[in-house]
């Protein structure tokens, strides 16, 4: 991999906050912590590069998000004397994020995910061994490490948008989304138009066929338009348009992906790590799933965690 070497001074995260106030939304900050002293982006370092990243401190399995939806490229070891672990999201337009020391990755390799999908915990692997527990963060485009603003000392706000314009992009349309309990929503009534944002001015980006299930995580301001993961990027859907599943359980796959299977127990597809999925009904050792095509697939009470619907 080619080094690009920086000439960014340690002012220049500070300068760029001063000049970019208003935050545009491409890329939100992925975890609740404190800019390390040594760890902000541009940072001087003695006989190295610059740091090409910004390192997010705080205690040991702290949960990191992802910054952005898109598709996982990488997650797992890498140099034991540098990331340690690595989980790599592609985001289009040659924009990647890298989450590096993490002591458990939650997201596997070719998943697509939303924005603040879970994909870590704090940790110290790698190069990270006898500082205090970080998670170092970086943009690239094109494999170049872009600018993180962040002072030292500062503290991050999980979800809250990165104050700089990463041209390329389009602005998260979900910004600003109040957060909720999951829970499991009935399309009815024909198609259900899927939204770039909440409001009926948004573009439409896909649609929910009758009698499919969609899982909800949060709210607009209002609360008539419902958050979704759709296709691996936040979008919204009108509450109208759906109908609230009673209080089933909702569960969630391990890290492990692991298989659908038919009534048989036959293979019939996969379930991603990490994913929601509402349940119909069980048996002793399995749920019974709406999942696509598969309107009674199952999974293994084994290979889920149970959430709430409530
Ligand atoms: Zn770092």
């Amino acid at each position: 991999m080619v080094r690009v070497r920086n000439v960014l001074v340690s002012t220049i995260a500070a300068i760029a906050l001063a000049g970019e106030a208003r935050a545009t939304g491409e890329l939100v900050y992925p975890q609740d912590g404190r800019v390390r002293d040594i760890g902000y982006f541009g940072a001087p370092r003695v006989g190295r590069h610059t740091h090409q990243g910004l390192d997010i401190a705080r205690a040991l399995g702290t949960p990191v998000y992802a910054a952005r939806g898109g598709r996982v490229t990488f997650s797992g070891r890498t140099d034991p004397y540098g990331y340690g672990t690595l989980v790599e999201i592609d985001h289009g337009s040659g924009y990647a994020t890298w989450y590096g020391h993490m002591r458990t990755l939650l997201v596997v390799s070719g998943q697509t995910i939303a924005v603040g999908t879970q994909v870590g915990n704090v940790g110290v692997e790698g190069n990270a061994r006898g500082t205090e527990p970080h998670c170092h963060f970086e943009v690239r485009r094109y494999g170049v490490p872009q600018l993180v603003p962040g002072a030292a000392y500062q503290s991050i706000a999980r979800g809250s948008p990165i104050p700089r314009t990463y041209s390329g992009l389009t602005a998260i349309a979900s910004a600003g989304a109040t957060s909720g309990p999951l829970r499991a929503w009935l399309s009815q009534g024909g198609f259900v138009n899927v939204r770039s944002g909440p409001s009926t001015s948004s573009s439409i980006v896909g649609a929910i066929k009758t009698d499919r299930t969609c899982i909800s995580h949060g709210t607009n301001a209002a609360g008539d338009w419902l958050a979704i993961d759709y296709k691996g990027h936040e979008a919204w859907v009108n509450r109208a348009v759906l109908t609230p599943l009673p209080a089933r359980p909702v569960v969630r796959v391990k890290v492990a992906q692991t298989s659908f299977t038919n009534e048989k127990g036959s293979p019939v597809g996969i379930a991603l790590s990490n994913q929601v999925y509402p349940v119909h009904g069980e048996t002793p050792t399995r749920y019974e799933i709406d999942w696509g095509d598969f309107a009674y697939a199952y999974l293994a009470k084994a290979s889920v965690w149970l959430g709430s619907s409530k």
